[in-house]
């Protein structure tokens, strides 16, 4: 039996480091290469030891690489898996993906090595070195890596270039989401896969457990709570990754402050932002139809009230509203605003967004009100903390929907925490009878495919069907045809019964039902003449006819008038056999001849 093998390096029941190696019909995959945001030694990329023993190089190992979006987690650890540990062989992403990872990685580095002052990282050569590897690729477009191995990329939503990858060797596949949505936002689409029936489904799960309130209740509430901070003179900061949420927010507070007549500032921290909207500008097809629409008229992300951020600002009395990266207050600006904003009660910080474990935005977020900033300066949190979901990824439903959509075989849970998958892996055995794994980093998981079996119907057999089915076959609708399956050596042919029995000269056996019933109210010499009358009566449907022998057949249903010899007797047995196709008849007459002759009036 083909076998497809699994095991995560990185996202195994957790967020953060996506790394999952698929064997597939004898071929090797690796579905991302992130780094965790929650480490800053050896933990924060995948353990590619694991893969290579740490004796030779991923090459001989990796048949090829996919990186699903450009978040960090999920391309991070690229350069440093293809470049220090060693890996030739291709590396396949979309178009945007392609231009706006080396981007996120050359700035991750800098704070990494500039900043943080680490050495043994990779270097700008090494992350230039590495994008040369890179196959970028279109939606739909299917891709053979080589003579076996195919694939193909779908619309994931969640950010720009996001896309979820259906790989196939043979007759097995499996289709990996990456990071999706399945709701539309106010700049991208909702992911979309067709009905590929993959032999596995891996499917993150950020959200198993959430079905989010109505995005416009939650924008509402958004822009209440950022109204209500700066009409107290307080300041709002709002943490976010350089593309994604940071775009879509920015909209929703430019139209509001259009409506309210607002004149607080809002910044965004410069840099990624403008090579960001130019990206839109580039890959505005991988956008939703209202920007499509409106980029004619007017670029939606030229903001009127949105300015660029200077640092100098973070000093300015006064409310202001400011984005700033990173999303996770791991590190950046958006730390050090954190640092100089977190003791004044009248300020707030609103998370958009999912924070890793061991992040500071996942300590403020699980409460934590005294945080050790840095070694020994720990700092009281006074300003307020919100926590608001904007984050693109499917919720509960959406998981839900998107395996009615593409009907896997087999479903598994990546990208999630442990506790939260386990509801949503039961949900799934529950509701969609599909068995659900849920593997954790470094744990393999088997799963057993079936092969298609080829199977020749015979002429004879379709054209009977046909026939009864009166219609020209629609492939779309799936029909059942009974007949029989004779082997013979390696070939395989469905027909009908009787030429099967034909062809293997075999004699039809037939299972017949014989029962003996009491007719009351009748002499023994008239009985079968006038049974017959009774039962032609009875029966206008039936051919009623009586046989050479005296016997009276009725289809398949034989009846015969059992001879007495006491003369007296005033009731006659009737001997009656029918086959088993026709029981529904055999068991009619036998209730008939119970109730016996309706008594004659002559
Ligand atoms: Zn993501």
């Amino acid at each position: 039996m083909p076998e497809i093998k699994i095991v995560p390096l990185g996202a195994g029941q957790d967020v953060g480091r996506s790394c999952i190696i698929v064997s597939l019909g004898g071929k090797n995959i690796m579905l991302d290469c992130g780094m965790h945001m929650g480490f800053n030694d050896e933990r924060r990329f995948p353990y590619f030891g694991y893969i290579t023993g740490g004796m030779s190089t991923l090459t001989e190992h990796i048949d090829c690489v996919i990186i699903s979006h450009f978040h960090l987690d999920h391309c991070g650890a690229l350069p440093y898996m293809s470049e220090m540990v060693g890996f030739e062989g291709p590396i396949y992403m979309t178009h945007p993906t392609k231009a706006i990872c080396p981007i996120l990685l050359e700035d991750y580095r800098k704070i990494t090595v500039d900043r943080k002052g680490e050495t043994d990282f990779f270097t700008s050569q090494m992350i230039k070195d590495c994008m040369k590897k890179v196959v970028a690729v279109n939606l739909h477009q299917t891709i053979h890596v080589d003579d076996e191995l195919e694939i193909k990329a779908y619309y994931a939503g969640h950010v720009l270039g996001a896309a979820m990858f259906y790989m196939k060797v043979g007759s097995d596949s499996v289709l990996y989401t990456g990071d999706y949505n399945m709701t539309p936002d106010r700049h991208l689409g909702a992911a979309w896969v067709d009905k590929c029936r993959p032999s596995l489904l891996i499917t993150e799960s950020t959200y198993a457990t959430t079905i989010r309130d109505s995005k416009r209740c939650r924008e509402r509430d958004f822009l209440k709570k950022v109204h209500e901070r700066i009409e107290d003179g307080g300041k709002v900061l709002i943490p976010v990754f350089a593309l994604g949420r940071a775009q879509e927010l920015c909209i929703l507070l430019e139209s509001y402050w259009d409506r309210m007549n607002l004149k607080v500032p809002i910044y965004f921290s410069t840099g990624l932002t403008n090579k960001a909207t130019e990206y839109y500008k580039l890959f505005i097809t991988w956008t939703n139809q209202k920007i499509k629409n409106t980029f004619v008229e007017r670029n939606m992300f030229d903001f009127k009230h949105i300015k660029g951020f200077n640092r100098a600002y973070i000093e300015n009395p006064g409310p202001m509203v400011v984005f700033a990266t990173p999303g996770m207050l791991h590190g950046g600006l958006s730390l050090e605003i954190f640092k100089k904003w977190c003791t004044n009660e009248k300020n707030m910080i609103i998370m958009p967004g999912y924070c890793v474990a061991g992040t500071v935005g996942n300590k403020i977020l699980s409460g934590m009100r005294k945080i050790e900033l840095k070694p020994g300066q720990v700092v009281e949190i006074k300003m307020q903390v919100q926590y608001m979901s904007f984050s693109a990824h499917a919720d509960a439903k959406g998981i839900m929907q998107l395996i009615r959509m593409c009907e896997p075989e087999n479903v598994m849970l990546v990208h999630g925490e442990a506790v939260k998958m386990e509801f949503l892996a039961s949900k799934i055995n529950k509701e969609l009878h599909l068995p659900c794994f849920k593997p954790a980093n470094g744990e393999t998981v088997t799963i057993t495919t079936n092969p298609p079996i080829t199977v020749d119907a015979s002429m004879k057999l379709l054209s009977k069907h046909r026939q009864v089915a009166g219609t020209t076959p629609n492939p779309k609708r799936i029909k059942t045809i009974h007949g029989t399956v004779l082997i013979k050596g390696n070939s395989m042919q469905l027909m009908d019964q009787e030429e099967a029995m034909e062809e293997l000269d075999i004699p039809k056996h037939e299972l017949r039902f014989t029962s003996t019933v009491q007719v009351p109210n009748i002499h023994h010499t008239v009985a079968t003449a006038e049974l017959m009358q009774h039962l032609k009566k009875s029966l206008k449907s039936h051919n009623v006819s009586s046989t050479t022998d005296g016997s009276i057949l009725i289809d398949s249903v034989l009846l015969r008038v059992q001879s007495s010899d006491d003369e007296e007797q005033k009731s006659v047995n009737v001997l009656v056999s029918w086959s088993l196709h026709d029981e529904d008849l055999g068991t009619n007459i036998m209730d008939l001849l119970k109730v016996g002759l309706p008594v004659r009036t002559s």
